[in-house]
């Protein structure tokens, strides 16, 4: 008896040393989150439900037990079954842009002119000192009326402001009659790939593509205390969204500088892939630009071919369906782009440029095939391909030229898009599975602040090609 009493007490003590050495085994960590959704977009897609974190690393992934029983951390977060996803990457957006938008008047979602003039009010209310008043986001085809405004109302109700609203794609803008005298701009005035918009012989305030150069270049510049308020802004709501890395589609040297300026004094995280807007300094010696850090990569220039198809700007092969006089601009002719290729080549630049109607995604492809040739690892893009004729297709796999494309236009356009391309274009437009087909590759991204920035949406559209309204998918591809 005393023997077993013996026997029990030693197996007890060996049982609690167990029990010790197994609380000692948990590996502590900085953080662990449980009970979720985890996309690790690891070879085999899979999802899990906990994950170990230290040294902002991603330690272990595996089931609940697996991770709780393994680690401890002071910082235990329960996702209660939430989705986790992977950092999005944005590949083409205006990152700094959108962080100026923000601290404009903001016109996305008005249903009628009349709510773009008291948005208006209500800026001028809240920034009574402010005599440019910028504002971006109005769009006609949601408006009950749907044709461009004029700019009348806005010189009687704001006499004494410098009034420019853009369209919510950039490529038209609304501008009062004080900017129009400060911008010397008259019933002759032309500019080649722009449109200066005349009702009755009268100049309506409505200027598109590069007729919007002429007010542009008279606008204050911010200050660049102003331009970090608005990247710091714009990061901000960036990481709200789950975006750790952004492509800005087109910034000036300076932009890009202060970027990397603000990358090395710490106010500004968020990953960039900037292109340089396509500017006559860059052509004299391309080689002598470009910046590779940990978080910034400038490495490419960015050039537009055409215009929007909203503003009929996007340079189509035939004329629109719903304006046979107009078949768009072209902004970059080819001899022009050829000079960037060239260049681009020559400096190991990536080439983007930017082609929404089928007339100038055919110049591009063509320039890009007979610069770059059949094999090629340039990765040189097409920003947006929006509507590619059939036969230029497989030009995307011969010349290796990366489709980016942004799957929320297809369903913000698609109340209106066929208008404009009448019933059989509208087949080569928006045509995302058949241009990931070519290289089997594809870039995508939003275009924010042309539309919102949340990724989600994207991958939506993407799939299942439906907004937020109840509609059917639109135009499924196979
Ligand atoms: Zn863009």
């Amino acid at each position: 008896m005393r023997l077993h009493n013996k026997f029990a007490k030693f197996l007890t003590i060996i049982i609690v040393s167990i029990g010790l050495v197994g609380c000692n085994e948990y590996k502590k960590v900085d953080m662990i989150v449980h009970n979720a959704t985890i996309y690790s977009v690891d070879d085999g897609m899979n999802t899990f439900e906990a994950m170990a974190i230290n040294d902002g690393r991603i330690v272990e992934l595996g089931p609940e037990n697996q991770i709780l029983n393994k680690y401890s951390s002071d910082q235990k977060i329960d996702a209660q079954k939430n989705f986790i996803y992977p950092g999005f990457i944005d590949a083409h957006s205006h990152f700094l842009g959108y962080g100026l938008t923000r601290n404009q008047v903001d016109l996305i979602g008005t249903q009628s002119f009349s709510e773009v003039l008291d948005r208006i009010d209500q800026y001028i209310q809240n920034n009574p000192n402010q005599n440019w008043i910028i504002g971006r986001g109005w769009d006609q085809n949601d408006w009950e009326i749907k044709e461009y405004p004029t700019n009348e109302v806005l010189n009687t109700r704001f006499p004494n402001k410098h009034i420019i609203m853009k369209r919510v794609d950039g490529h038209a803008m609304l501008v009062s009659n004080s900017v129009i005298e400060l911008a010397d701009i008259s019933n002759l005035t032309q500019v080649p790939g722009g449109e200066i918009l005349k009702i009755d012989g009268l100049l309506s305030g409505l200027l598109i593509d590069e007729a919007m150069t002429l007010v542009e270049r008279i606008i204050p510049e911010p200050s660049v205390e102003h331009k970090t308020t608005c990247l710091v802004r714009a990061e901000n709501d960036c990481f709200q969204v789950g975006l750790t890395s952004v492509c800005d589609a087109g910034l000036k040297v300076s932009e890009i500088e202060l970027i990397n300026q603000l990358h090395e004094n710490g106010r500004l995280k968020m990953r960039v892939y900037a292109m340089y807007s396509a500017d006559p300094i860059l052509s004299k010696n391309l080689g002598s630009f470009g910046i590779k850090t940990e978080r910034l990569n400038a490495k490419s220039v960015k050039v537009y071919c055409d215009g929007a198809l909203g503003s009929r700007g996007a340079f189509l092969l035939e004329t629109y369906s719903d304006d046979s006089l107009k078949e768009g601009s072209l902004i970059t002719g080819s001899d022009s782009l050829r000079k960037w290729a060239e260049l681009c080549l020559k400096d190991s630049f990536q080439l983007c440029v930017h082609c929404i109607g089928d007339a100038a995604n055919r110049i591009t492809l063509d320039v890009m095939g007979q610069v770059l040739g059949e094999t090629n690892d340039r990765r040189w893009r097409i920003e947006h391909a929006q509507v590619v004729n059939q036969t230029d297709q497989q030009k995307f796999a011969s010349f290796n030229v990366i489709p980016s494309m942004q799957p929320s236009h297809a369903t913000s356009d698609m109340y209106w898009a066929e208008e404009r391309l009448g019933a059989e274009r509208i087949k080569n437009a928006y045509t995302l599975k058949s241009l990931l087909n070519q290289n089997g590759m594809i870039a995508l991204g939003t275009d924010f602040p042309v539309e919102s920035i949340d990724p989600l949406n994207t991958f939506y559209s993407a799939v299942v090609r439906k907004d937020k309204s109840k509609l059917p998918g639109w135009r499924l591809q196979p």
